[in-house]
């Protein structure tokens, strides 16, 4: 699609395609909407197909970051970065690059971490800007994530107590590990996968969860099953499969195609819309650059009404969860466009 079709379609503010011959670094960075306030998306690696690929990729996530950001009550809107990986990139001085287009962009993007971003890319990137955000957050995920689970059950069952609940959690790195401590702590049982042995023992060792074979991991039977691995866990084939109530995990992507949402839904299983309930670690960060503090753990517990309110329209409104959301991120955006339609930097 051409470059204007594809922003007139969505409404997008600003595509940079950024370009530097010495260290052959080729990035996209797109803001696609700042009517709430400044854009934040992380920096992501990627080796694309096509400059078609990378364009796609990079404008699906940045605009799914204006519906993050919307519903997580974040006065900022939806941006991304992608560098398009090549073999030959001096990639410390392409990611320097980036930061300086970034820089000049006077605080009207914010870049955090992405797929593929190390520690020495952030290093680098922070050589060149300010308006980054490097910190690890991932406590603050889980905690929304357990605000949401929390949530799902006030929808399914009237009462959002853990105490007993089973929860089956694909994945125990970052997040997983730290939604199984405080699920049982709070008196959750969970079961658990992980493909890496280490990961997957230190959290039966440590925090006694039972483990199962990561291919069983789906035909767990549970009120709550959490992906907090991969992406795509939903699909065609595993909708039918799941033995669960509800599904709310860290997972970005959790819906192979939206349309699995719909699956979900006529099975009577409650989804907590991935880009709601992961949004704690980008509460955390944003408050931190836009406020300057760090005090952001009532916004991420408000997680909990977000997601219920979305449950429960669902239910009313006999639509999936997932639409909901949408829904509602639209109707936000609407609502404050009336007012402004971008955020501009004062000089
Ligand atoms: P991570 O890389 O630390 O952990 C992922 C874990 O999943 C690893 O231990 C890995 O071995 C395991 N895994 C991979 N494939 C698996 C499979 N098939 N079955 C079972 N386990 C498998 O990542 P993370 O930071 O914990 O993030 C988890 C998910 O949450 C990702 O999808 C990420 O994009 C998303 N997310 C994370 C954050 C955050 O703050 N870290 C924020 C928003 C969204």
């Amino acid at each position: 699609m051409a470059v204007f079709a594809r922003m007139q379609k969505h409404d997008f503010e600003q595509i940079i395609a950024v370009n530097n011959n010495a260290s052959r670094c080729r990035a996209l960075v797109v803001i696609h909407d700042t009517t709430l306030g400044p854009a934040f998306g992380g920096l992501r690696f990627w080796k694309y197909a096509t400059e078609e690929h990378g364009l796609e990729d990079v404008c699906r996530l940045a605009r799914a970051m204006t519906y993050k950001c919307a519903l997580a009550g974040i006065r900022g809107g939806g941006g991304k970065t992608v560098i398009f990986l090549d073999d030959r990139m001096d990639r410390a001085a392409a990611v320097r690059h980036v930061g300086r287009v970034i820089e000049n962009l006077g605080g009207r993007y914010f870049a955090g971490r992405d797929v593929g971003c190390t520690d020495a890319d952030m290093k680098a990137l922070q050589q060149e800007t300010k308006y980054v955000a490097s910190e690890e957050l991932s406590d603050a995920t889980a905690t929304g994530v357990l605000q949401g689970i929390r949530a799902c059950l006030a929808v399914t069952r009237g009462a959002d107590a853990l105490d007993g609940v089973r929860i089956a959690i694909q994945g125990l790195g970052r997040v997983g590990y730290l939604l199984a401590k405080k699920s049982t702590a709070a008196g959750a049982r969970v079961t658990a996968s992980d493909i890496d042995e280490q990961h997957a023992h230190a959290a039966e060792h440590e925090l006694g969860v039972s483990l199962v074979a990561p291919e069983r991991i789906l035909d767990e039977e549970c009120e709550v099953f959490a992906p907090c691995a991969l992406g795509g866990v939903v699909n065609d084939a595993t909708a039918k499969r799941l033995k669960c109530g509800i599904v709310a995990g860290a997972a970005n992507n959790v819906l192979e195609e939206e349309s699995d949402g719909l699956a979900l839904h006529e099975r009577g299983i409650l989804y907590a819309p991935d880009y709601v309930i992961n949004a704690g670690a980008l509460i955390s960060g944003a408050t931190r650059l836009l406020t300057g503090t760090s005090d952001s753990g009532a916004q991420i517990q408000r997680l909990f009404d977000v997601i219920r309110e979305i449950g429960e329209r669902s239910r009313r409104e006999g639509m999936p969860t997932n639409y909901i959301a949408n829904m509602m991120a639209e109707a936000k955006l609407k609502k404050s466009k009336a007012f402004s339609d971008s955020y501009w930097p004062e000089a």
